[in-house]
Formats: C-alpha cells, structure tokens, sequence
C-alpha cells in the first residue's frame, strides 16, 4: 500500500500534517474544527494534526476539506488545541 500525501503547513502557532481521507464505511461521525458541524465517515474530508504530537491519535481533527481550506477565516473553537 502505498502511503497517503500529507501536506505540512504552519498554522495557528503550530506545523500540522493535513492528509485527505477518502470515504469509509466506518460508519464514524466527527466533529469538524472548522464550522463545529458532523463529518461523516462516508464523504471524503481531511485529517490534521500537529506534528510535534502526531503519535496521538487523540490529536487528529477531522475537518471538512472545504473547512480545513478555509481554516485561516474559520479559528477553530473548543478544545481542540
Ligand atoms: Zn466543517
């Protein structure tokens, strides 16, 4: 298998790895940094997280990819930091 992309970018202080994830049928929901909305398992979306934490699994955030595109005029709220 080969190894998904993961994009570095400086934001919020921080370096994140953002790395787009395709669709599952996990059947899991998240909750999007960006606008606090669900994100489905089922449709395509992005997952970032800090590098210098990225061995916890508890620091990934799954993001729309419209919301983690957008993450300069959408400042996350809540705990995710
Ligand atoms: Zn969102």
């Amino acid at each position: 298998m080969r190894e998904p992309t993961v994009t570095e970018v400086r934001w919020a202080g921080q370096v994140w790895a953002a790395r787009q994830v395709r669709a599952s049928t996990t059947g899991r929901v998240y909750r999007c940094p960006g606008c606090q909305s669900e994100v489905g398992a089922d449709t395509a979306h992005t997952v970032a997280w800090p590098v210098e934490t990225m061995n916890q699994v508890d620091n990934r955030r799954h993001w729309h990819s419209v919301c983690w595109a957008a993450r300069d005029r959408r400042r996350p709220g809540g705990s995710w930091a």
